[in-house]
Protein backbone atom coordinates (compact mmCIF):
# COMPACT_ATOMS: atom_id res chain seq x y z
CA UNK A 1 0.00 0.00 0.00
CA UNK A 2 0.99 3.66 -0.92
CA UNK A 3 2.38 6.11 1.63
CA UNK A 4 -0.32 8.63 1.04
CA UNK A 5 -2.93 5.59 1.02
CA UNK A 6 -6.16 6.87 2.77
CA UNK A 7 -5.58 10.69 1.53
CA UNK A 8 -7.04 13.30 -0.56
CA UNK A 9 -4.68 15.41 -2.51
CA UNK A 10 -5.72 18.23 -4.77
CA UNK A 11 -2.96 20.04 -7.27
CA UNK A 12 -3.76 23.14 -9.27
CA UNK A 13 -2.66 22.94 -12.50
CA UNK A 14 -1.87 19.42 -12.91
CA UNK A 15 -3.22 18.90 -15.95
CA UNK A 16 0.35 19.50 -17.85
CA UNK A 17 3.66 20.20 -17.16
CA UNK A 18 4.94 20.37 -13.02
CA UNK A 19 1.46 20.13 -11.88
CA UNK A 20 0.85 16.93 -13.91
CA UNK A 21 4.29 15.21 -12.71
CA UNK A 22 3.03 15.66 -8.89
CA UNK A 23 -0.67 14.08 -9.89
CA UNK A 24 0.92 11.27 -10.93
CA UNK A 25 3.75 10.91 -8.65
CA UNK A 26 1.15 11.42 -5.23
CA UNK A 27 -1.32 8.97 -6.74
CA UNK A 28 1.23 6.55 -7.15
CA UNK A 29 1.90 6.72 -3.58
CA UNK A 30 -1.71 6.22 -3.19
CA UNK A 31 -3.40 9.24 -2.55
CA UNK A 32 -6.67 10.14 -4.72
CA UNK A 33 -5.88 13.21 -6.73
CA UNK A 34 -8.07 15.96 -7.63
CA UNK A 35 -6.69 17.06 -10.92
CA UNK A 36 -7.16 20.79 -11.25
CA UNK A 37 -7.32 22.41 -15.02
CA UNK A 38 -7.66 26.37 -15.89
CA UNK A 39 -9.27 25.54 -19.55
CA UNK A 40 -7.55 22.47 -21.09
CA UNK A 41 -10.08 20.04 -20.02
CA UNK A 42 -9.00 17.59 -22.50
CA UNK A 43 -5.02 17.17 -21.18
CA UNK A 44 -7.20 16.97 -17.42
CA UNK A 45 -8.92 13.76 -18.67
CA UNK A 46 -5.54 12.70 -20.34
CA UNK A 47 -3.45 13.66 -16.81
CA UNK A 48 -6.64 11.66 -15.29
CA UNK A 49 -6.60 8.38 -17.75
CA UNK A 50 -2.61 8.07 -17.09
CA UNK A 51 -3.34 8.23 -13.15
CA UNK A 52 -5.86 5.30 -13.42
CA UNK A 53 -4.17 3.01 -16.02
CA UNK A 54 -1.07 3.20 -13.78
CA UNK A 55 -3.70 1.60 -10.96
CA UNK A 56 -4.36 4.96 -9.29
CA UNK A 57 -7.49 7.04 -8.23
CA UNK A 58 -7.89 10.79 -9.85
CA UNK A 59 -10.55 13.08 -10.74
CA UNK A 60 -11.03 16.42 -12.80
CA UNK A 61 -11.67 19.78 -11.44
CA UNK A 62 -11.75 23.09 -13.45
CA UNK A 63 -11.64 26.53 -12.49
CA UNK A 64 -10.11 29.37 -14.07
CA UNK A 65 -7.88 30.98 -11.22
CA UNK A 66 -7.10 34.96 -11.25
CA UNK A 67 -10.35 36.16 -11.22
CA UNK A 68 -12.73 36.99 -8.28
CA UNK A 69 -14.34 34.42 -6.93
CA UNK A 70 -12.40 31.72 -8.56
CA UNK A 71 -11.31 29.94 -5.06
CA UNK A 72 -15.13 29.61 -4.37
CA UNK A 73 -15.72 28.06 -8.02
CA UNK A 74 -12.65 25.58 -7.35
CA UNK A 75 -14.10 24.36 -3.46
CA UNK A 76 -17.73 24.06 -5.37
CA UNK A 77 -16.49 21.85 -8.00
CA UNK A 78 -14.32 20.10 -5.65
CA UNK A 79 -16.85 19.18 -3.63
CA UNK A 80 -18.78 17.39 -5.56
CA UNK A 81 -16.17 14.90 -5.95
CA UNK A 82 -15.01 14.55 -2.23
CA UNK A 83 -15.69 14.96 1.33
CA UNK A 84 -12.36 16.58 2.30
CA UNK A 85 -9.03 17.19 1.79
CA UNK A 86 -5.37 15.85 2.99
CA UNK A 87 -3.19 17.62 0.59
CA UNK A 88 -3.27 21.02 -1.18
CA UNK A 89 -0.13 21.63 -3.68
CA UNK A 90 -0.72 25.37 -4.97
CA UNK A 91 1.37 24.80 -8.34
CA UNK A 92 -1.39 26.66 -11.32
CA UNK A 93 1.12 29.79 -12.06
CA UNK A 94 1.89 31.93 -15.33
CA UNK A 95 5.19 33.63 -16.17
CA UNK A 96 6.04 36.69 -18.35
CA UNK A 97 7.93 36.94 -21.36
CA UNK A 98 8.04 40.81 -21.29
CA UNK A 99 11.27 42.50 -20.04
CA UNK A 100 10.81 44.93 -17.30
CA UNK A 101 10.28 48.41 -19.34
CA UNK A 102 7.25 46.15 -21.10
CA UNK A 103 5.20 44.64 -18.88
CA UNK A 104 2.30 47.25 -18.18
CA UNK A 105 -0.46 47.16 -15.27
CA UNK A 106 -2.21 44.63 -16.31
CA UNK A 107 -0.10 41.88 -17.04
CA UNK A 108 1.61 42.79 -13.04
CA UNK A 109 -1.97 42.59 -11.71
CA UNK A 110 -2.54 39.23 -13.38
CA UNK A 111 0.52 37.89 -12.63
CA UNK A 112 -0.23 38.38 -8.48
CA UNK A 113 -3.67 37.77 -9.05
CA UNK A 114 -2.77 33.85 -10.47
CA UNK A 115 0.20 32.85 -8.99
CA UNK A 116 -0.58 35.09 -5.38
CA UNK A 117 -4.26 36.23 -4.66
CA UNK A 118 -5.27 32.07 -5.98
CA UNK A 119 -3.20 30.42 -3.78
CA UNK A 120 -4.29 32.83 -0.58
CA UNK A 121 -7.83 32.66 -0.82
CA UNK A 122 -7.83 28.65 -2.42
CA UNK A 123 -6.05 28.08 1.44
CA UNK A 124 -8.62 30.71 3.41
CA UNK A 125 -11.78 29.45 1.38
CA UNK A 126 -10.26 25.68 1.94
CA UNK A 127 -9.32 25.18 5.95
CA UNK A 128 -12.85 23.66 6.57
CA UNK A 129 -11.71 21.10 4.03
CA UNK A 130 -8.20 20.41 5.13
CA UNK A 131 -7.65 18.15 7.62
CA UNK A 132 -5.65 18.72 10.75
CA UNK A 133 -2.17 17.15 9.94
CA UNK A 134 -2.61 18.27 6.33
CA UNK A 135 -0.22 19.10 4.04
CA UNK A 136 0.52 22.20 1.80
CA UNK A 137 2.97 23.03 -0.82
CA UNK A 138 3.40 26.42 -2.95
CA UNK A 139 5.10 25.56 -6.38
CA UNK A 140 8.00 28.80 -5.79
CA UNK A 141 10.88 29.45 -8.27
CA UNK A 142 14.37 30.13 -7.65
CA UNK A 143 13.95 33.11 -9.39
CA UNK A 144 12.38 34.18 -5.80
CA UNK A 145 15.99 34.28 -4.05
CA UNK A 146 18.52 34.49 -7.34
CA UNK A 147 18.56 37.42 -10.22
CA UNK A 148 19.60 35.30 -12.00
CA UNK A 149 17.22 36.25 -15.02
CA UNK A 150 16.11 40.14 -13.17
CA UNK A 151 14.36 41.29 -16.54
CA UNK A 152 11.14 38.61 -15.68
CA UNK A 153 11.18 40.34 -12.46
CA UNK A 154 7.45 40.98 -11.92
CA UNK A 155 7.08 37.15 -12.29
CA UNK A 156 9.88 36.93 -9.36
CA UNK A 157 8.11 38.85 -7.19
CA UNK A 158 4.93 37.28 -7.36
CA UNK A 159 6.95 34.04 -6.24
CA UNK A 160 8.56 36.01 -2.97
CA UNK A 161 5.06 36.88 -1.77
CA UNK A 162 4.02 33.48 -2.03
CA UNK A 163 7.02 32.65 -0.09
CA UNK A 164 6.17 35.14 2.60
CA UNK A 165 2.53 33.14 2.32
CA UNK A 166 4.21 30.11 3.02
CA UNK A 167 6.30 30.98 6.06
CA UNK A 168 3.73 32.82 7.84
CA UNK A 169 1.05 30.30 7.00
CA UNK A 170 3.27 27.56 8.63
CA UNK A 171 2.90 29.65 11.78
CA UNK A 172 -1.17 29.76 11.37
CA UNK A 173 -1.53 26.16 10.71
CA UNK A 174 0.89 24.79 12.90
CA UNK A 175 -1.83 24.60 15.76
CA UNK A 176 -3.23 22.22 13.46
CA UNK A 177 -0.61 19.91 12.27
CA UNK A 178 -0.71 21.26 9.05
CA UNK A 179 2.79 21.65 7.30
CA UNK A 180 3.30 24.41 4.70
CA UNK A 181 5.96 24.80 2.85
CA UNK A 182 7.57 26.10 -0.70
CA UNK A 183 9.31 24.09 -3.47
CA UNK A 184 11.58 26.29 -5.85
CA UNK A 185 11.98 24.83 -9.32
CA UNK A 186 14.83 26.19 -11.60
CA UNK A 187 14.52 25.84 -15.49
CA UNK A 188 11.98 23.13 -16.20
CA UNK A 189 11.36 21.74 -19.53
CA UNK A 190 7.34 22.32 -19.74
CA UNK A 191 5.18 24.37 -22.37
CA UNK A 192 6.24 27.99 -19.94
CA UNK A 193 9.23 27.17 -21.47
CA UNK A 194 8.51 25.29 -24.68
CA UNK A 195 9.57 28.38 -27.10
CA UNK A 196 12.24 28.69 -26.32
CA UNK A 197 13.88 25.57 -24.39
CA UNK A 198 12.82 23.30 -27.53
CA UNK A 199 13.84 25.59 -29.98
CA UNK A 200 17.77 24.38 -30.52
CA UNK A 201 20.62 22.81 -29.12
CA UNK A 202 22.35 25.75 -28.00
CA UNK A 203 19.24 26.91 -26.10
CA UNK A 204 18.91 23.47 -24.05
CA UNK A 205 22.57 23.48 -23.67
CA UNK A 206 22.64 27.16 -22.53
CA UNK A 207 19.55 26.29 -19.90
CA UNK A 208 21.38 23.38 -19.13
CA UNK A 209 24.21 24.97 -17.91
CA UNK A 210 22.75 26.93 -15.10
CA UNK A 211 22.00 23.69 -13.31
CA UNK A 212 25.08 22.13 -11.15
CA UNK A 213 23.76 18.83 -12.61
CA UNK A 214 24.25 19.69 -16.05
CA UNK A 215 20.97 19.04 -17.21
CA UNK A 216 17.29 20.95 -17.45
CA UNK A 217 14.64 19.82 -14.68
CA UNK A 218 12.12 17.56 -15.51
CA UNK A 219 8.32 17.71 -14.19
CA UNK A 220 9.40 14.27 -11.95
CA UNK A 221 12.48 16.00 -10.82
CA UNK A 222 10.10 18.32 -8.57
CA UNK A 223 7.66 16.13 -7.91
CA UNK A 224 9.69 13.56 -6.13
CA UNK A 225 10.65 16.64 -3.85
CA UNK A 226 6.81 17.20 -3.02
CA UNK A 227 6.40 13.87 -2.61
CA UNK A 228 9.11 13.77 -0.09
CA UNK A 229 6.96 16.92 1.97
CA UNK A 230 3.35 15.52 2.21
CA UNK A 231 4.50 12.35 3.28
CA UNK A 232 4.65 11.23 7.08
CA UNK A 233 8.71 11.73 6.66
CA UNK A 234 8.23 15.48 6.12
CA UNK A 235 6.23 15.94 8.98
CA UNK A 236 8.98 17.89 11.08
CA UNK A 237 9.59 20.49 8.05
CA UNK A 238 7.87 23.12 7.68
CA UNK A 239 7.56 26.87 6.59
CA UNK A 240 10.66 25.68 4.31
CA UNK A 241 11.83 26.80 1.56
CA UNK A 242 12.94 24.17 -0.51
CA UNK A 243 15.36 24.78 -3.36
CA UNK A 244 14.43 21.89 -6.10
CA UNK A 245 16.77 23.70 -9.09
CA UNK A 246 19.13 21.38 -9.58
CA UNK A 247 22.02 23.47 -7.76
CA UNK A 248 21.17 26.71 -10.41
CA UNK A 249 21.46 28.95 -7.53
CA UNK A 250 24.44 30.99 -6.78
P1 LIG B 1 2.60 24.97 -17.48
O1 LIG B 1 3.23 23.80 -18.14
O2 LIG B 1 2.36 26.21 -18.25
O3 LIG B 1 1.22 24.48 -16.82
C1 LIG B 1 0.46 25.42 -16.13
C2 LIG B 1 -0.67 24.73 -15.41
O4 LIG B 1 -1.37 25.71 -14.63
C3 LIG B 1 -1.71 24.14 -16.35
O5 LIG B 1 -2.27 23.01 -15.73
C4 LIG B 1 -2.73 25.24 -16.49
O6 LIG B 1 -4.04 24.77 -16.78
C5 LIG B 1 -2.71 25.85 -15.11
N1 LIG B 1 -3.06 27.26 -15.13
C6 LIG B 1 -2.32 28.28 -15.65
N2 LIG B 1 -2.97 29.44 -15.52
C7 LIG B 1 -4.15 29.14 -14.92
C8 LIG B 1 -5.27 29.91 -14.53
N3 LIG B 1 -5.34 31.22 -14.75
N4 LIG B 1 -6.31 29.28 -13.94
C9 LIG B 1 -6.28 27.96 -13.72
N5 LIG B 1 -5.26 27.17 -14.08
C10 LIG B 1 -4.20 27.75 -14.67
O7 LIG B 1 3.44 25.44 -16.19
P2 LIG B 1 4.66 24.73 -15.42
O8 LIG B 1 5.92 25.09 -16.10
O9 LIG B 1 4.33 23.30 -15.17
O10 LIG B 1 4.64 25.56 -14.05
C11 LIG B 1 3.96 25.11 -12.91
C12 LIG B 1 4.39 25.96 -11.72
O11 LIG B 1 5.80 25.87 -11.55
C13 LIG B 1 4.07 27.45 -11.88
O12 LIG B 1 3.66 27.99 -10.65
C14 LIG B 1 5.41 28.05 -12.29
O13 LIG B 1 5.54 29.41 -11.94
C15 LIG B 1 6.35 27.18 -11.50
N6 LIG B 1 7.72 27.14 -12.04
C16 LIG B 1 7.95 26.63 -13.29
C17 LIG B 1 9.25 26.60 -13.79
C18 LIG B 1 9.58 26.06 -15.15
O14 LIG B 1 10.73 26.20 -15.59
N7 LIG B 1 8.65 25.41 -15.85
C19 LIG B 1 10.29 27.11 -13.00
C20 LIG B 1 10.02 27.62 -11.74
C21 LIG B 1 8.72 27.62 -11.26
P3 LIG B 1 -4.57 24.57 -18.32
O15 LIG B 1 -3.87 23.35 -18.83
O16 LIG B 1 -6.03 24.40 -18.19
O17 LIG B 1 -4.16 25.81 -19.06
Amino acid sequence: MGVLAGRTALVTGASRGIGRGVAERLARDGARVAVHYGSNETAAEETVAAIEEAGGSAFAIGAELGRPGDAAALWQEFDRHADGLDILVNNAGIGTARPFEEVDEAEFDRLFAVNVRAPHFLVQQGLTRLRDGGRIVNISSGLSRTALMPQVMAYAMTKGALDVFTRDLAKVLGPRGITVNSVAPGIVDTDVNAGWLRASDEARQGAAAFSALGRVGTPADIADAVAFLVSDDGRWVTGHWLDATGGSMP
